[in-house]
């Protein structure tokens, strides 16, 4: 997202349009509304898609393709069946794929700690050294949270509609301090920016000080598209490797926003090195994943087609709220020029840039009505927007009604902000 956009407002028409939006805002208050756009979680209907899965692997269905019994302890990397599987939906190779547990956060979390301990393949445990990592803004509060628990310093880099700016991202990796970069390349969260092709192969030949520099390759949205539109996920693994850098990402994944948010699976995905390099510590964390979890999803997914079909169904429900919260900013703030929004066309938000300072006021005003907002900031390192500019909406969970009514009040509570700082020049 680039700078804020400018409006100077004559006093007649703050005038004129404050007095409308007061009373507006006053008449929306009475009724005492509670709406929560605060996170992306999917709603009730698009779990009740999963619904069949639930039944699934079934009495006596227990036997993988390998003729194992999925009950017992064991299969550290994950079936073959789901490997497969969810290999084809990341785009990489079946024996490049780990399957784990319910979180790909916790997979995450892992890898950071394990690398912090022991190193990543080709460096030494990172944490005798002081440790930073890239953070492109606006990003997911949560990988921040995870770097900032453990000491990693958070370094914002730009994002424009490619992607992160790769000149900067290579400027702030000449600090040997850098070992990371937090990347969400299809839908990011919350920009909705899928990276360009460019982009991606510019960070995966990416000049870095640290030779154990790693691409966290978050790709939660892989397979959530908003249109009809499904552009394949980009090759990171074929590109680092060509570009002479092998080992350099570790991809992320979850079925949380296919299948179930709290009962999916979560994946791990990487080079020869860093797959063993992952079983290695794995192994002494655990004696084997939940299989059977991994058969209810192959059985009930089957094969790439079938997940298309399914996020097809997730599409049905959510895209009407996408498009809910779109025309409630378009309505009212459409030709004003007080705010910019993004059109997503998958993942699962929605970012608004308003006038500078006027955030945390919008949420402010949105509590006032009842409406729950990400907290502003919460999409910067640290919690800290130095432009105190971005919103992140997240219309997945409440209804089409309820987004619909909730939007009316944020864009309102936008132009209200707006208004207060008597246009941007004012707020700049
Ligand atoms: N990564 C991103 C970019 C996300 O937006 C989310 C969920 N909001 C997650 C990871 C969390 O995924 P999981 O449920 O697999 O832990």
């Amino acid at each position: 997202m680039r700078r804020s956009p400018v409006t100077v407002l004559s006093p007649d028409v703050l005038a004129a349009q404050g007095a409308e939006a007061g009373a507006t805002y006053a008449r929306l208050a009475a009724k005492g509304l509670k709406l929560d756009m605060t996170r992306g979680k999917p709603s009730p209907e698009q779990l009740d898609l999963a619904e069949g899965m639930l039944a699934l692997p079934g009495n006596r269905d227990f036997v993988t393709e390998a003729g194992e019994d999925a009950r017992n302890y064991g299969g550290l990397q994950g079936l073959a069946e789901a490997r497969r599987l969810f290999g084809a939906m990341l785009g990489v190779p079946a024996e490049a794929v780990v399957v784990n547990e319910n979180s790909s956060l916790a997979v995450m979390h892992d890898c950071i700690v394990w690398a912090l301990l022991k190193g990543v393949p080709g460096g030494a445990p990172w944490v005798r050294q002081e440790i930073a990592f890239l953070c492109p803004v606006p990003g997911y509060d949560r990988h921040f949270g995870l770097c900032e628990g453990f000491g990693i310093r958070l370094i914002p880099v730009p994002m424009d509609e490619d992607g992160p700016v790769v000149t900067e991202a290579e400027r702030l990796a000449a600090d040997p301090a850098v070992k990371g970069m937090w990347c969400v390349p299809s839908y990011s969260n919350p920009s909705g920016v899928t990276y360009s092709d460019a982009t991606v192969q510019r960070l995966a030949g990416l000049k870095t000080a640290a030779p154990d520099f790693r691409l966290f390759w978050d790709n939660a949205y892989g397979v959530h598209h908003l249109t009809e539109n499904r552009p394949a996920p980009h090759d990171i693994l074929g590109l680092t490797a060509a570009a002479g850098h092998e080992d350099r990402a570790f991809i992320f994944a979850s079925t949380s926003k296919i299948t179930l948010a709290g009962a999916g699976l979560a994946f791990f995905a990487g080079s020869k090195a860093n797959v063993a390099w992952y079983l290695e510590q794995a192994g002494r964390r655990t004696i084997g994943p939940d299989k059977l979890n991994q058969l209810r999803h192959t059985r009930f997914l089957r094969d790439l087609d079938g997940i298309h079909r399914h996020m097809t169904g997730h599409r049905r429900l959510i895209a009407p709220k996408f498009e809910a919260v779109l025309e409630a900013l378009d309505v009212r703030l459409g030709g004003l020029n007080l705010a910019r929004w993004t059109k997503p066309e998958g993942g699962y938000f929605i970012t608004v840039e308003m006038i500078q300072g006027s955030a945390k006021r919008v949420v402010e005003l949105a509590r006032g009505l009842g409406i729950a907002l990400t907290p502003a900031g919460a999409t910067s390192p640290y919690g800290r927007d130095p432009t105190d500019s971005v919103l992140r909406l997240a219309p997945t969970y409440p209804s089409v009604d309820d987004v619909r009514t909730a939007a009316e009040g944020i864009a309102l509570c936008i132009h209200l902000a707006a208004l207060e700082a008597g246009g941007l020049e004012r707020a700049a």
